[in-house]
């Protein structure tokens, strides 16, 4: 197996199998997004490999994932340490409890939730003067992250919680800015600069997602801290896109990490379930149905959503914030109770996805579901919303052929659900779910065995050996030779002094 950073030669002279310095423990600080996302596996999976693992975040956050922490093997012997960053609600205009994206109740508040993100700033310095350590790796949303790395003089790494083919897609298409010319939102164009023809439309492009939003300010400190950082992290495989990791590195100039799917480190709860299952339906019978942890959709989609999937006549799993709409058509429960599951609030997706009678996953595209719903062998129906999610689609349909669209053509604006109201009507849905879930015949089958061969290509690079495995043992060598390095020079710098 070989992974993309041993095309480094850098790392050619030390590859992880090297202990040069088994004697010193790292230090890594987490600075990890408030938001439902991977990067405290991150966390958990340096611990598991001997790294002292900090993570800073807000006590909301904490208590989210402490229990999950806690359950880890390793945590008796090398325990990932938390520390507190005190949310500054009040300074930046926020009700209390905000301190995570899926909380605030209001996306006109998503600006105010950004400059609480920056104020936190002086706190993370002091830490790390206080502690000490040996590298960050932080969030793309914390750019202060970069000042305090210099600062210090340690690497700062960026977490990128999305693929290389949508990081280089966006790069491309700030580059070349082939959407200039245009003559309508919808007319497709090649967005050139890539290592195969990509094409999209004006109207997918992550910009609609921002509206009226002040937001730019904080995405412009985002690019330019991560043109000042070490290297980039980022929770995906190199199989899964090795062109388009390769080309990332290329044009961003920075070293490039892959050591996802991260949520396959979850293997433990996985297995737990798998021997609690009592298998009730068909295998692939069952469509799950989730839009990520951040959008919800008018009522009057929802309702779409819902007439639709009972036409198809299958079994789903639907996820949904708010069962308000239900009351618009108060029958529907009683009428597909014998084969429906609503879960209103939170899922438990990755476990969802592993149960054998999953045979489909209408998502919106987040990177996370993507990656989740290709480790685990599923194929999607994509109905993508915004930011990313129309790159991440597209690379789904065209490039790994492991899904159908439900042919929505634009993104959206975070926050205006409502105004945007019905974009699918029920018998779209009726149709590319039967199709795919009942009629799909050879070509779903091929989609099955495609994606089935991902599942198994994700969990080899996780496994001893795989990339993404060695690409953690590579990153950790190299940041304790960067550490030892630093301890060197500091040496020499007191010994010509005394
Ligand atoms: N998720 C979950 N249960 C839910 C909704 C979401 O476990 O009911 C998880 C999902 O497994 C994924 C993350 O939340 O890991 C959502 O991330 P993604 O990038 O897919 O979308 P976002 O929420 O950022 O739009």
């Amino acid at each position: 197996m070989i992974s993309c950073v041993l095309f480094n030669s850098r790392f050619i002279l030390a590859p992880s199998s090297t202990k040069i310095h088994d004697h010193e423990q790292l230090h890594v600080f987490f600075v990890p997004f408030m938001s439902p996302g991977h990067q405290i596996d991150m966390a958990r999976i340096f611990a598991s490999r001997g790294v002292k693992a900090t993570i800073l975040t807000t006590p909301l956050n904490i208590s989210r994932f402490e229990s999950t922490i806690n359950r880890d093997d390793y945590h008796h012997h090398n325990p990932i340490k938390l520390l507190l960053l005190n949310f500054p609600s009040t300074a930046a205009n926020l009700p209390p409890n905000c301190e995570n994206l899926d909380a605030i109740p209001s996306r006109d508040l998503s600006y105010n939730f950004s400059k609480a993100i920056m104020m936190l700033q002086p706190q993370a310095d002091d830490l790390v003067r206080q502690c000490q350590p040996d590298a960050i790796i932080s969030d793309m949303n914390f750019p202060w992250t970069a000042e305090i790395a210099r600062k210090y003089g340690i690497p700062r790494l960026v977490f990128r919680g999305t693929c290389c083919f949508s990081l280089s897609l966006s790069v491309a298409a700030a580059q070349h800015k082939p959407n200039v010319n245009v003559s309508s939102d919808t007319e497709t164009f090649l967005v050139p600069g890539l290592p195969r023809p990509v094409y999209i439309t004006q109207s997918q492009m992550p910009d609609q997602f921002f509206g009226n939003t002040d937001l730019q300010e904080f995405f412009e400190k985002f690019i330019k801290a991560e043109r000042n950082s070490y290297g980039v992290v980022a929770n995906t495989f190199f199989e899964i896109e090795p062109d388009y990791v390769k080309h990332y590195e290329k044009v961003t100039g920075k070293v490039v990490y892959p050591v996802g799917p991260v949520s396959l480190f979850n293997t433990k709860a996985i297995d737990i379930a798998e021997r609690k299952r009592r298998r009730q339906r068909e295998s692939n019978s069952v469509l799950y149905v989730c839009f990520g942890s951040l959008y919800e959709f008018a009522e009057s989609q929802l309702l779409e959503i819902a007439l639709g999937l009972e036409s198809s006549n299958i079994c789903f799993i639907w996820v949904i914030k708010s069962d308000a709409f239900l009351l618009l058509d108060k029958d529907f429960e009683e009428r597909v109770k014998d084969r429906e599951l609503i879960i209103k609030g939170w899922a438990p997706q990755v476990l969802i996805l592993n149960h054998p009678a999953v045979g489909g996953f209408m998502t919106h595209c987040g990177w996370n579901s993507v990656l989740e719903s290709v480790s685990s062998g599923v194929p999607m129906i994509t109905w993508p919303l915004f930011a990313e999610q129309f790159y991440n689609g597209n690379f789904v349909l065209t490039h790994w052929k492991i899904g159908v669209g439900v042919g929505v053509e634009s993104g959206l604006a975070w926050g205006e659900e409502e105004k945007i109201g019905v974009l699918v009507r029920r018998d779209r849905v009726e149709k590319v779910v039967s199709q795919f879930m009942i009629n799909g015949g050879e070509e779903v089958e091929g989609m099955r065995k495609r994606a089935s061969k991902l599942s198994e290509l994700a969990k080899i690079a996780v496994s001893k050996g795989g990339s993404s495995y060695v690409n953690v043992g590579l990153l950790i060598d190299d940041l304790l030779n960067q550490k030892v390095e630093r301890l060197s020079k500091k040496k020499e710098t007191v010994d010509q002094f005394v």
